[in-house]
């Protein structure tokens, strides 16, 4: 087979969903003949290209990441020769598959790329393309067990998805977009195949992927505590020394903390950190952006996390939609209530608007002075940290592309 690399651009925003796609590529029937590669800059992977093998380069990329790829594609389109092929998924092109394919991108994948990945790389391989679309999306739900983020060919392993999908409908989240299926959690013997996997590449942490660690439910137990219990004792038992739970990137929802939970925690994790997504002070904004739980819940939920003897790492969002400045001060007079108890960071965040989301089509307010002044006053007193004032660039940059029609959804 002449026909038989794949590259895949590795960057900050998709180290996780790499190995899961290298794992598949890697047991799938052509796997063996399959050259498999990562390039962790833009001038690796042109240096790649001019060895002049046939091949598939690949992107996985989030919204803000479309400039850094927008300028890749166009550097890199004029040295792919006819045999090549250019393929995009992740969570942008699946919001936004016109504009992605306008990029200059053969193929787009929409949503779920494990099934789909390893069938253009066969049909491609073979020389036939013929007949398939330029966005390709699989209609049927994929089973988490069907890949484990760990690749042993290159040695790479990622945090293991415990749950895919949310039950929940946050009016600026894509989560539950992307994953229109039903919500899907891992089955227990599928994480210890990952254990396992682990195990045999020297690694002795684990941690998890989930929107809200404390709703995970093996599908044949259908409860979260005692499934919970299983996972860490599963973890223990296949000789992990440290084990991540209710921290990044396995945050909780406030209105999930119980203290069995916590209990669990503090037996078998080494994290002494809850990361407790709270997003706003204002109960009337929590409803408005379909939150699911009211600022009482954040309260109660920091105050077991403490009690618990866990710092509780509280994540806030300022600048969504529809949001007024009464609203940002009941925001900060829930920093203040939070700082006042102690042991809590708050991680500031400032919306980003993603396509695919109801709110995207919307102008977010104004961030005022004085209430940056005031985030500033938390930050330097050591209360609150986060990447709020870049995301405050970024959220302008995505406006910008929105405006000037490259975004396209
Ligand atoms: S709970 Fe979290 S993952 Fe679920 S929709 Fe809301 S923000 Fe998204």
């Amino acid at each position: 087979m002449n026909r038989s690399r794949i590259i895949f651009r590795q960057t900050e925003g998709n180290r996780y969903t790499l190995p899961v796609l290298l794992n598949l590529l890697e047991s799938c029937p052509m796997g063996e003949e399959l050259q498999l590669d990562i390039a962790q800059s833009h001038e690796e992977l042109a240096r790649k290209i001019e060895e002049g093998i046939p091949t598939i380069v690949a992107y996985s990329f989030m919204t803000p990441h479309l400039k850094e790829v927008r300028s890749e594609v166009i550097s890199i389109r004029s040295m792919l020769g006819p045999e090549d092929l250019l393929v995009a998924g992740g969570a942008h092109p699946t919001a936004d598959p016109a504009g992605t394919l306008e990029l200059g991108f053969d193929i787009v994948v929409v949503g779920e790329g494990e099934r789909i990945l390893p069938m253009v790389a066969e049909k491609w391989a073979r020389g036939d393309l013929r007949g398939l679309p330029r966005v390709m999306r699989d209609e049927d739900p994929c089973p988490l067990e069907l890949s484990i983020p760990a690749s042993r060919r290159l040695r790479f392993m990622a945090p293991l998805e415990i749950t895919r999908g949310c039950s929940h409908n946050c009016a600026y989240c894509l989560t539950p977009r992307i994953h229109r299926k039903p919500v899907r959690h891992r089955p227990l013997h599928s994480v210890r195949r990952y254990l396992e996997a682990s195990h045999h590449m020297g690694k002795k942490v684990a941690r998890f992927i989930a929107p809200d660690a404390f709703s995970y439910r093996d599908p044949s137990k259908g409860e979260e505590l005692a499934s919970i219990a299983e996972l860490l004792r599963l973890c223990r038992d296949m000789g992990m020394e440290r084990v991540h739970l209710g921290d990044f990137p396995s945050e909780v929802r406030p209105d999930r903390v119980r203290p069995e939970f916590l209990q669990l925690i503090a037996t078998h994790c080494v994290n002494r950190k809850i990361v407790i997504g709270a997003q706003s002070g204002s109960d009337s904004l929590l409803e408005r952006i379909h939150r699911g739980h009211t600022v009482k819940d954040v309260v109660k939920a920091v105050r077991e996390v403490i009690n618990w003897g866990f710092l509780a790492h509280v994540d806030m969002l300022f600048g969504l939609p529809g949001e007024t400045p009464g609203d940002r001060m009941a925001s900060l007079r829930l920093l203040d209530q939070l700082a006042a108890m102690g042991r809590v960071k708050i991680r500031a965040h400032v919306y980003l608007p993603l396509p695919g989301t109801p709110v995207f089509r919307m102008d977010p307010p104004k961030l005022e002075d004085s209430f940056v002044a005031n985030l500033e006053e938390l930050e330097r007193r050591g209360v609150l940290d986060g990447d709020w004032k870049s995301q405050m660039e970024v959220q302008r940059e995505i406006l910008q592309w929105r405006e000037k029609g490259l975004i396209k959804a």
